[in-house]
């Protein structure tokens, strides 16, 4: 690797010759910090579970607290992390059964569910071995799951809808527009429901910011009227949060 860094020499580097550019630090190397800090594997953990339909002890990939930045949010609410994304690894998955759900939902099921599980899922479920970091496709497949199961137990509707919205973001990434739709659809149909039926806070939403979620559903959706409906319930209610109001504002205006 001859003269690479040849033109430093005024700037007190001399006598670089023997820097290996593309040198491999091994892994006891002191001088590991910046590489290992830049490793995905730097930011996740493995997380206890205890299955609750077959007692199984899962260790399933979790992400470290406070180790991922909000950049962003998309007008959906989909949020942009970096530098991973914390959607990769939010089902959880008993290799055992195949029982799978969000990690919020995981111990939320009753001993009837438990049962159809077992009944259904588990009797077709074959186990797989995934790899140490998730991509987007095996995060769809994972929601997938999870949402077959919801459907099956018969959760409630925000727990279905919240998956199908996840998988509506998963394909928002991957540029599939097709799939992200069905997928918004979906969810739209799952939380209009769980509006009417459900306590709130549904899913961590309170009531408007629900109700603006629903709004945008609706225009992402091409349903102009209803999301005008949404958005107008959020603009003109007093005391509703001044941000959310100027979102709805501008989202209404994008319509207009
Ligand atoms: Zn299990």
């Amino acid at each position: 690797m001859d003269k690479i860094f040849s033109g430093l020499e005024e700037l007190g580097f001399k006598d670089l010759n023997n820097v290996e550019l593309f040198k491999q630090e091994n892994e006891n190397s002191s001088d590991t910090k910046s590489k290992n800090e830049a490793d995905p594997l730097n930011f996740l953990y493995d997380k206890s579970f205890t299955c609750p339909v077959c007692n199984n002890e899962i260790k399933a990939k979790s992400v470290k607290n406070g180790k991922t930045r909000l950049m962003s949010k998309d007008s959906d609410l989909m949020p942009r992390h970096e530098p991973i994304n914390p959607m990769f690894y939010d089902v959880v998955i008993c290799p055992k059964c195949g029982y799978a759900a969000l990690a919020k939902y995981f111990d939320k099921i009753k001993h009837e569910q438990t049962l159809v599980i077992k009944s259904t899922i588990t009797p077709k479920f074959k186990s797989k071995t995934y790899p140490e970091i998730y991509d987007v496709d095996i995060a769809i497949e994972r929601y997938k799951l999870a949402l077959l199961n919801s459907v099956v137990k018969n959760s409630k509707m925000s727990e279905r809808a919240y998956t199908c919205l996840k998988l509506g973001w998963m394909y928002r990434l991957k540029e599939d527009s097709e799939n992200e739709l069905k997928f918004l659809e979906q969810a739209l149909i799952g939380f209009r429901e769980a509006f009417t039926k459900e306590p709130f806070p549904i899913c961590g939403m309170d009531t408007y910011t629900l109700i603006y979620l629903l709004g945008e559903l609706s225009r992402r959706l091409g349903l102009f009227e209803d999301a005008m409906k949404w958005f107008g319930k959020v603009i003109v209610t007093p005391g509703v949060n001044q941000k959310l109001k100027e979102m709805a504002r501008d989202q209404k205006d994008l319509i207009k």
